[in-house]
């Protein structure tokens, strides 16, 4: 362990979390460190105890919940355990999306930050949560990190989405924000490269900064991970010993792995979360599948059967259901996020741990768009642009037609305006060089024959 990495994990980061940001994250993390070696009957009892809190204030202090309960005919007590989750009806996307208001607690807690997300349905969702929750949020995500062997204070390198582009640089605000963000990141040895456009050039710079500052661990979209690696293989440009690559945000492809070890080594570690909730599972050494961060979360993958609903059998294709069981001021109970995943087969895992596992997360593969030289550009650029835009934008899709010229199909909303359409204008002409974008504004934009919307879709 080098110095700046023992001084920052056993001095300086204590005193970041712990003192002056006041964060109780590494208390939390310490006791998710401990549970995770419990047996499951142990942990599915922690796991009720918090279910119940969750629906009892829910059922108390949520209008939108209250009366869900009263739909079905239920109070809380009907509930004890995840198995009687089926009791309560689905949240789909379309439910949250219009009843924010209805499903903010008005006693026993208070939204503290809010977010939206573009979600993988090209609608976007704004929720909110309690600082309490983004603790545990952290503690989950530093435990799964964990597994892939990363360490707060290691130089890392995150290759990742950015945000929208800045309209307004001036504004002291933004600027103190970014600059708060800018030492958080500093102080953590984090290295942000946006991965939306990989051209060449681009992924040259990439290998030039994991070269240069001895990068020790990645953290990558998995499509991005992946075209990096393709690169590197292609050049003949690995000098690295072992880097552990932690992928999310799209489904890791097995070509994918098999690039990215050739790459990095072989602790390559898929990761499935999302911005409603965060990290949701991760994988562990044994790569037998990924552990559901069942403490904070019921992650349930179903089956819809009519109105009814049942738990998917090990290998079975299903829906993801998220309930939070942190977040007690914008509750989400039986989300439907709008993801595919396979339950793993029962049992306690290689490594130890009893956290029940998902075999893989289907669906979540976006296209990839290509810019004016040819370059490739992640088709999620425009997600992580249009969350931060859920005022103006309800629907949206991206299709590149035959000839790489694009059209942007917008819903807007009645706060759609000038604003957010710069910050559309500046996106494509930063992703997609040479590429002609016509923006065309709809009423609404259709599901596929699957029921899902397609966010990109490249004209074969
Ligand atoms: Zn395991």
């Amino acid at each position: 362990m080098d110095l700046y990495r023992h001084l920052f994990s056993r001095v300086l980061y204590p005193a970041w979390e712990s003192g002056l940001r006041g964060r109780p994250t590494l208390r939390r993390l310490a006791y998710l460190e401990k549970t995770q070696w419990r047996p499951l009957d142990e942990l599915e009892a922690i796991q009720a105890g918090a279910l119940q809190r969750l629906l009892r204030h829910a059922y108390e202090n949520v209008p939108f919940y209250r009366r869900r309960f009263a739909e079905a005919g239920i109070t809380p007590n009907a509930i004890r355990s995840v198995a009687d989750l089926h009791k309560l009806p689905i949240l789909r996307r379309e439910d949250a999306q219009g009843s924010a208001q209805e499903r903010t607690a008005n006693r026993g807690a208070t939204v503290e930050i809010r977010k939206s997300t573009s979600g993988t349905l090209g609608r976007p969702l704004v929720f909110g949560y309690e600082r309490s929750s983004e603790n545990w949020r952290h503690a989950m995500k530093l435990r799964g990190y964990g597994w892939a062997g990363y360490r707060p204070g290691q130089r890392s390198l995150h290759f990742w989405g950015a945000g929208p582009p800045r309209v307004d640089t001036a504004n002291l605000q933004t600027r103190l924000r970014d600059l708060k963000i800018n030492t958080d990141r500093a102080l953590r040895r984090e290295r942000y490269v946006d991965c939306g456009h990989r051209g060449s050039a681009e992924l040259d710079a990439v290998v030039d900064i994991i070269r240069r500052e001895k990068i020790e661990v990645i953290v990558c979209y998995s499509q991005a991970g992946a075209d990096l690696a393709r690169h590197i293989i292609a050049g003949g440009l690995r000098t690295w010993p072992d880097i552990p690559v932690i992928c999310g945000a799209e489904r890791l492809l097995m070509p994918d792995r098999i690039a990215l070890e050739a790459a990095f080594g072989t602790g390559v570690f898929e990761t499935y979360g999302s911005r409603e909730v965060m990290l949701m599972a991760s994988e562990c050494p044994a790569h037998a599948g990924l552990h559901t961060s069942m403490e904070t979360l019921v992650v349930e993958v179903v089956v819809r059967e009519g109105e009814r609903t049942r738990a998917a059998s090990p290998g079975e294709l299903g829906e993801v259901v998220i309930t939070d069981l942190t977040n007690l001021a914008m509750p989400f109970i039986r989300y439907a996020n709008g993801d595919l995943a396979v339950p793993a087969v029962p049992g306690t895992c290689a490594c130890g741990r009893a956290l029940p596992r998902l075999a893989s997360i289907e669906g979540r593969v976006t296209e990839t768009l290509i810019d004016g030289t040819g370059a490739r550009v992640n088709g999620l650029v425009f997600n992580v642009v249009i969350a931060h835009l859920a005022h103006g934008i309800r629907q949206f899709q991206v299709v590149q037609h035959r000839d790489r010229s694009v059209t942007l199909k917008v819903a807007p909303t009645l706060e759609y305006g000038a604003e957010v359409e710069a910050v559309l204008r500046q996106t494509w002409e930063r992703y997609l060089p040479g590429v002609p974008v016509s923006l065309e504004l709809v009423t609404d934009i259709p599901t596929a024959a699957s029921g899902k919307r397609q966010v990109v879709v490249v004209e074969r």
